[in-house]
Order: structure tokens, then C-alpha cells, then sequence
């Protein structure tokens, strides 16, 4: 079934006035279901009746990463295991991870969404669309999967990696959409020229959509020029969903975020202050359509703006800038969340590890390479290389394991890294985006 477009042209009276009959409706489901607000609500006095206005909304406190954490797995839950068809989670988190849950509604939901944003760039039923991204607890696969499915195009679901595979497929069935980390789609690129393939001639491709990572309009160029396509970003996160949060029109100018789905607030990081379209701060995040696990005023640790002006295109959601980093210390490898503590946690729960550690991000081929230089403890280079190796095998296979990456590891000597004594700064990032 084709998406709703009249929903993209409301005017803003309509679209506030869907708000907020949404808001209040999910304010009143959160009260009475979720453990979290309920006692969120109680302890600063709230009532959902008191929500009389959108304006009203910030009078609420935020929901930060550490309370889904900390109330992980059910306690943001609102309807009963029984309705819960599908479990998603975070990339990258180990431990506790966030967990996210949908209903069916949740599903058609978030799949109205990819439809909606594929057709606003011109996807139609004809298209061959390959979906690169990683298939699995990871939203990007499967959440996109069944949006371009709703919207009636062919889907390969290639999923990550196997570079030979999707080149292969990619020329036996001409695809023509490909929803790809921008990085990776440079790795693409570089590996056809290898071959002996041309981009441009020996494939079918016309639309891209980037997303996952953050990236440079200059790497959205470089992309488009190579293959001769036209390339999208696409914006989401998987507590909102995964995908479809929002997306860009044919004018490529800032992402319109789908406001009947989501209210978007931009505040001022450090102390909380919601700021004006235009200015720059964190995005914040309200879903007012979700039925399994709706959240209120999500710190999405994302820096961008709200575009004052409307969108030459008409549609009347309003746009986020292109993210512009992170207001936190995450790391974004390979389309891959990574927090630093957690490379830590990791690497100092293990035996004959010194004090002091490095994360190196760099860039080789257009793909991310995470190295790890570890401080070893005194006297341990002086013993034999087969215990070092046994060392280093250890710290490899454990990362692996609890973060799904394979990064280089280097052992130095104990004092050999550099130390500060104010924060100190173990993440060196020589990626240029
Ligand atoms: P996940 O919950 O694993 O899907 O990761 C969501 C995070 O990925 C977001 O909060 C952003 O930091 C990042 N992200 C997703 N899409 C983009 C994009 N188009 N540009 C920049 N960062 C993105
Ligand atoms: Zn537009």
C-alpha cells in the first residue's frame, strides 16, 4: 500500500493539533503502564491532565541512555509481552543494552515511515532496492526491509560485508537502490575499480541512501559523482524506531523529521535549555505514535538544528540539519556504536594489563580500523613472546565477542602512553569525514 502524502503537507496548525492529541494520548499510556514514568511522574508531582499544550511538554524531565539502561529490559514497556511481536536492540551495546520493543502497530508504523521517506526520493515499485546495511538486532536491516516491501519493491536483503556477494548481485539483478553506510559505499566504489568494473557503466544504481554514521556533504558528493546517483541522508535511531526519523527530499537541504511521529525539541546541552529553530544544540525526541515503548524527551546525544524556514519541496515537517557529532564521547565505527568505557570495562577486567590504554580510529580504504594500544604490566615483556601473544590473542577475542569488532592490538611497555593529569585523552580520531 502506497504511504499517506497528504500527512507531509499538513499545515502546521494541523500537524500540532495531531501533536498534540498524540502527546496526550501517549502521556496517559505512560502513566498508567510504564514502571519507569510511573514513578517518573509521581516523584515530580505530574498528572497528565496538567498537559494542556505542546509548550506543556517541557515541563517534563528528560529520559536519558542511562535510564533505559537502568530499567532494562521491561521497564519502559507498556503493553503486555503477549502484544510484543519484535525486539530490537542498540548497535554496539554489550552488558545491558537498550532494548527496544514494537507491537505490530509499531512495525506497520515504522515501515509507513521508510515507504514514506523512499517515495518522498522517488523509489517506485519497478526499483530493485539492495539493503546493505546489517540484518538482525540492528534496526537498519530489517526495519528498512519491510518499508521498501510496504512500497512494493524488489528486496534483496544482501545485509553488511561480502563485498564480492554484492557486487555480484548487484550486476546479476541491476539494482537501482542501495541503503548503505557512506563509508562503506566508498569501500564499494574502490573495490569495483579494482575489478576492472566502472561504477558509473557496469551498474544500474540511481538512488543511495547514507546513513547509520555521521559523514561530510563533501563525502555525499564524492559518492554520488562515482556511482552517478543520487544520494540521501537518512536519520534514526533505534530507541525512535531505527530508520525513518527522519529523511531528505529531493532538495537535499537538512532531513525532514516525520513531526506526526515524533516531536523534536533542540536544547542546549549543557544546561537543559530548550533552544530556537536555527540554533544549534542536542536533539531531543518525543515518539507520540508508538504503542509498545513510547519515550518522552529522548537525549539523543545528536548535535544538528531545526531549520527556521519551510522546505522548498512543500512538505511541511520540519527539517534537522545534517548531525553535526555527538555531545557525548560515542564512537561511530563501521555503522557500529561504541562508547570508550566500554573498551575499558573490556580490556582492564583482563589479566597482565597495565594502567593506561589508546583507542586509534583511522581510515584505510574508506573503512574504519580501530587499534588499540595496551600498557602491559611490569616485567611482562621480559617474559616470553608466546606469553605476550597469548596476552594480546585474549584482549582481541574478548572484544570481539562483547563488540563485535576486530581491532588491531598493540602491547606497550607500562608508562610508555601518554598521561595527563587533567581528562585524560585516550581516543585519537584520525578519521576525516
Ligand atoms: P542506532 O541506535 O544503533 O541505530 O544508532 C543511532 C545513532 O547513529 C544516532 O543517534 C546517530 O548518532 C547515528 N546516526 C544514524 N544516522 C545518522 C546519520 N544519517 N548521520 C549521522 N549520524 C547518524
Ligand atoms: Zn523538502
Amino acid at each position: 500500500m502506497a504511504p499517506d502524502c497528504k500527512i507531509e503537507y499538513l499545515s502546521r496548525e494541523e500537524i500540532e493539533k495531531l501533536q498534540l492529541v498524540r502527546l496526550k494520548k501517549t502521556v496517559e499510556r505512560v502513566f498508567e503502564k510504564s514502571p519507569f514514568y510511573k514513578k517518573m511522574f509521581k516523584e515530580i508531582g505530574f498528572k497528565p491532565s496538567r498537559l494542556k499544550s505542546l509548550k506543556d511538554l517541557s515541563s517534563l524531565p528528560f529520559t536519558q541512555r542511562k535510564d533505559l539502561r537502568n530499567n532494562f529490559p521491561y521497564g519502559f514497556l507498556t503493553v503486555s509481552l503477549q502484544k510484543v511481536v519484535r525486539l530490537h536492540t542498540s548497535t554496539g551495546t554489550t552488558g545491558k543494552p537498550k532494548a527496544v520493543f514494537f507491537t505490530q502497530k509499531d512495525l506497520d508504523q515504522a515501515s509507513e515511515l521508510i515507504a514514506r521517506s523512499m517515495k518522498m526520493t522517488g523509489a517506485k515499485r519497478e526499483d530493485i532496492f539492495q539493503n546493505m546495511m546489517s540484518y538482525g538486532l540492528f534496526t537498519g536491516g530489517l526495519i528498512f526491509h519491510y518499508g521498501a516491501e510496504k512500497l512494493g519493491l524488489l528486496v534483496i536483503p544482501s545485509g553488511a560485508g561480502n563485498t564480492e556477494r554484492q557486487l555480484e548481485l548487484m550486476r546479476d539483478f541491476r539494482t537501482t537502490i542501495v541503503h548503505i553506510t557512506p563509508s562503506y559505499a566508498l569501500y564499494l566504489a574502490d573495490v569495483m575499480e579494482e575489478k576492472g568494473l566502472n561504477p558509473k557503466v557496469d551498474f544500474s544504481l540511481r538512488l543511495a541512501y547514507l546513513g547509520a554514521e555521521p559523514y561530510s556533504e563533501e563525502t555525499r558528493k564524492k559518492i554520488e559523482k562515482i556511482f552517478n546517483l543520487n544520494a540521501y541522508n537518512s536519520y534514526g535511531l533505534s530507541e525512535m524506531n531505527g530508520p525513518g526519523v527522519a529523511f531528505e527530499c529531493e532538495e537535499k537541504e537538512g532531513m525532514h523529521l516525520w513531526e506526526d511521529n515524533f516531536i523534536p525539541e533542540i536544547i542546549n546541552p549543557s544546561t537543559g535549555e530548550v533552544l530556537e529553530d536555527g540554533e544549534e544544540g542536542e536533539l531531543v525526541l518525543t515518539s507520540i505514535n508508538r504503542e509498545a515503548m513510547p519515550i518522552l524527551r529522548y537525549r539523543t546525544g545528536d548535535l544538528t538544528f531545526l531549520y527556521p524556514q519551510k522546505c522548498r519541496c512543500g512538505r511541511t515537517h520540519r527539517r534537522i540539519s545534517r548531525i553535526k557529532g555527538r555531545t557525548d564521547d560515542m564512537l561511530i565505527v563501521r555503522g557500529v556504536n561504541i562508547f570508550p568505557s566500554e573498551i575499558e570495562r573490556v580490556i582492564m577486567g583482563l589479566p597482565g594489563i597495565g594502567r593506561n590504554y589508546q583507542i586509534i580510529l583511522e581510515r584505510e580504504r574508506s573503512l574504519d580500523k580501530l587499534k588499540i594500544k595496551v600498557e602491559v604490566e611490569k616485567g611482562l615483556f621480559n617474559g616470553s613472546l608466546e606469553h605476550l601473544k597469548g596476552v594480546e590473542n585474549r584482549i582481541k577475542a574478548r572484544l570481539k565477542a562483547e563488540l563485535m569488532l576486530t581491532p588491531e592490538v598493540e602491547l606497550v611497555e607500562p608508562g610508555s602512553l601518554p598521561t595527563t593529569t587533567g581528562k585524560a585523552k585516550r581516543v585519537i580520531d584520525k578519521r576525516v569525514i
